[in-house]
């Protein structure tokens, strides 16, 4: 009897067009490659997954904002493998030592000036003086940086104003039927370990100020820097945009989002925390913040179902990642008007 065929599977339909594949050294070569020659690659980070391109490059920075449907007011995190790498694209100002020591690799967000000579696009930056830059803890993310020795603007890998991508598939699932330029290639990296995006903080001026609260605590901050670490203001809607693309509406689902809800509407769901009775879904039993983020989105992302009216979530707590999951949340439900209806 013949042996069946040695051919190995065929790989699944990718409705992409994208090449989907596992983060293989080969992958993040071919990754790199693809930076290197202009293109869009999608790579895991520790926060969530990124849709970068080659940060000097005006070309490719555009056809990250094309493939999100990014307003271009909106300015993007340049991603860098070290605080080395960081010095010749800004004027770094004292306190990014400690905080790089502290922090980097890691879901810190250093806003700074721009050096009259930086080679990074001016689109980055918004058209700004300023600009954000991250350096990732993720395996794949910093093999990726070291291999491209470009730096890489990098935003979430999702339509605008829509939940944050935590794995490949929700990257699919995203971009695949986006008007805008695919990506070369998806690295598959599995699920992100914080799961929202990093805390961004403003050193660019005299006093350090948190724009958004993210994967480290402002309490950790505020420890490293010995210092009190002022936040902006922005829980009303009408309150001016310290950051321009720090829009009320994002991280949205297409249901309505009902915050601190002890028991769901009929129709809805109920997104619970730390054992809420009758939760649809439960962001922590055990009442765990980093669990909890680490589960916010792909779990926004299941109750986002035509079979429920709406999602209600139960309160969290709002100290230490609870200040970002409920900055997550706020906007989740926050009003839409003024924006593209989110597409996931
Ligand atoms: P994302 O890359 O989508 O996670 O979003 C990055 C966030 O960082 C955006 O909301 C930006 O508004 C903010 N950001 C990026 N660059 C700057 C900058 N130069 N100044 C202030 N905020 C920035
Ligand atoms: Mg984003």
């Amino acid at each position: 009897m013949m042996p069946q065929s040695d051919a190995p599977p065929a790989p699944p339909a990718d409705p992409a067009g994208a090449i989907l594949r596992p983060a293989t050294t080969e992958a993040i070569e071919d990754a790199a490659a693809a930076l290197r020659a202009g293109r869009l690659v999608v790579f895991p980070t520790e926060t969530v997954y990124g849709l970068g391109a080659d940060a000097r490059s005006d070309i490719a920075v555009a056809s990250i904002y094309a493939a999100k449907g990014r307003p271009d007011t909106n300015p993007c995190i340049v991603h860098v493998p070290d605080l080395a790498a960081a010095a010749p694209l800004a004027a770094l100002p004292t306190a990014a030592a400690p905080l790089a020591a502290a922090f980097w690799p890691g879901p810190l967000t250093l806003v700074v000036r721009r050096r009259p000579d930086s080679p990074l696009s001016a689109r980055v930056s918004a058209g700004g003086a300023t600009v954000a830059l991250r350096a990732p803890a993720h395996p794949v993310a910093l093999a990726l940086l070291r291999a491209a020795a470009v730096p890489v603007a990098a935003p979430s890998a999702n339509r605008s104003g829509a939940v944050s991508p935590t794995t490949a598939a929700h990257v699919l699932a995203d971009l695949a039927d986006g008007p805008g330029p695919k990506p070369a290639l998806i690295l598959d990296g599995g699920p992100c370990r914080v799961g929202v995006e990093s805390t961004v903080l403003d050193v660019s001026g005299p006093h350090p100020r948190l724009l958004r609260p993210g994967g480290v605590t402002r309490e950790a901050i505020e420890a490293t820097l010995g210092i009190a670490v002022a936040a902006r203001e922005d829980a009303r809607e009408d309150a001016p945009l310290a950051s321009p693309g720090l829009l009320s509406s994002h991280y949205a689902p297409a249901l309505p989002v009902r915050l601190h809800a002890t028991a769901a509407h009929p129709g809805e769901a109920l997104l619970g925390f730390g054992g809420t009775p009758g939760a649809t879904l439960d962001l922590s039993p055990a009442g765990d913040l980093a669990e909890a983020a680490r589960n916010l989105f792909a779990m926004l992302r299941t109750l986002d179902s035509p079979a429920y009216a709406g999602i209600a979530v139960a309160p969290i707590p709002h100290y230490g990642l609870g200040q970002a999951l409920n900055d997550r949340l706020r906007r989740a439900a926050a009003p839409r008007s003024g924006r593209a209806a989110p597409s996931s």
